[in-house]
């Protein structure tokens, strides 16, 4: 199939590049560079020796991604391309309901125009708010703490009023866990902009004495050692996961949960990468972080029912990945 995936030149959109390239699919990209390089799309062709078609575009231009269903038989679209940063979604609202909602009806009513009936959503966990874990997709959603959330749940309910009135239209929101890790050749990976928010990627740039200590927010979670427990995926098992969700549409809306099922404390995470890279890591705890949660795991049944997709690289395996991706990225 040809899929046009909105924000491919991102870490999970680029993977996921990767993956539906094995599986013998062409991809169109689009994306404006806001949070990632064109250097990221390359090093995809270069992995795969294929070519990709890219638009840089900002995909709340209507026009813009008119113009993209107009010169490619588009057969399904991944939308990534959002705004995903929890802390700067509480000081720039307005930017982020703009361009994470209207990115999506754009991408809605293109597909509706062009006749495009696969649709694959980004979503997150984080819609689950503060539900029993492990969270299950039969769950009402609780409000999320930030203006990112509120992006996620609004956009999943737009399509799920859009799939309603659309019989042929096929939608698959895919709710993802905490992505990590990198392509292993170590080609491409995670690159955050500045000091990076989530956990992995501060935990490389410490190990490679990029950053100084490793800040652990809250050591009195009710957790087996009172740190934050999630459940971290490989990024390639996401990605292969949106191979999965894609050829294995039906029409209606469906979600599911992408993780491992597993959760794991910082201090497990710590100490899997001690032992993946060789490093010591130097930490100290401090205050709780305002907005966590203290667990978040997945239910992973329904995606193995429905996709026949189960995440099945571990935890070490993740951390050797993404530090073996900071060693080879030297351009930052
Ligand atoms: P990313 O920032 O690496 O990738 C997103 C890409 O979208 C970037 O390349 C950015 O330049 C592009 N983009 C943003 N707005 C755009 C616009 N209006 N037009 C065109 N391109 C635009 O983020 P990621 O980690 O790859 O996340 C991809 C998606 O998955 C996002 O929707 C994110 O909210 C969601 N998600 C991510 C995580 C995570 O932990 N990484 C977890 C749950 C959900
Ligand atoms: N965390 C931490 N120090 C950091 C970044 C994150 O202790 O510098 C903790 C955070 O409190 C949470 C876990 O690591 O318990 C995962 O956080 P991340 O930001 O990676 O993902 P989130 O689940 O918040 O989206």
């Amino acid at each position: 199939m040809k899929i046009l995936i909105t924000g491919g030149a991102g870490y999970i959109g680029s993977h996921t590049a990767v993956a539906l390239l094995e599986a013998g699919h062409t991809v169109v990209i689009a994306d404006n560079l806001s949070n990632s390089k064109e250097w990221t799309i390359k090093k995809v062709t270069q992995i795969m020796s294929k070519r990709i078609t890219f638009y840089n575009i900002d995909v709340t231009d209507e026009e813009a991604v008119e113009n993209i269903f107009s010169n490619h038989p588009i057969e399904g679209v991944i939308h990534f391309a959002g705004l995903k940063a929890v802390g700067e979604s509480v000081e720039k609202p307005l930017e982020y309901y703009y361009n994470n909602l209207v990115s999506t009806m754009v991408l809605a009513k293109a597909c509706q125009k062009y006749k495009v009936m696969r649709f694959v959503f980004s979503s997150s966990a984080v819609v689950y708010g503060e539900n029993q874990v492990p969270f299950v997709e039969t769950m009402d959603l609780l409000p999320t703490t930030n203006p990112y959330g509120e992006t996620k749940v609004m956009s999943e309910r737009i399509l799920f009023d859009i799939a309603k009135v659309n019989p042929a239209f096929s939608v698959s929101v895919l709710r993802y866990f905490n992505p990590i890790g990198a392509h292993e050749s170590g080609i491409i990976g995670e690159l955050p902009n500045g000091i990076p928010n989530n956990l992995m990627p501060y935990l490389t740039q410490v190990a490679k004495g990029k950053l100084k200590k490793l800040r652990i927010f809250g050591s009195d979670y009710p957790t087996v050692d009172g740190t934050g427990v999630r459940d971290y995926i490989h990024v390639m098992d996401l990605a292969e996961g949106h191979v999965a969700a894609l050829e294995n549409l039906t029409t209606g809306i469906h979600f599911y949960n992408l993780g491992t099922g597993q959760g794991t404390s910082v201090l497990e995470l710590v100490n899997a990468f001690e032992q993946a890279s060789g490093i010591k890591i130097l930490y100290e705890v401090v205050e709780r972080r305002p907005g966590d949660i203290a667990l978040c795991y997945a239910d992973v049944a329904k995606a193995k029912k429905d996709l026949g997709w189960t995440a099945k690289r571990d935890i070490t395996t993740m951390c050797r990945d993404s530090w073996r991706f900071e060693n080879n990225y030297k351009d930052r």
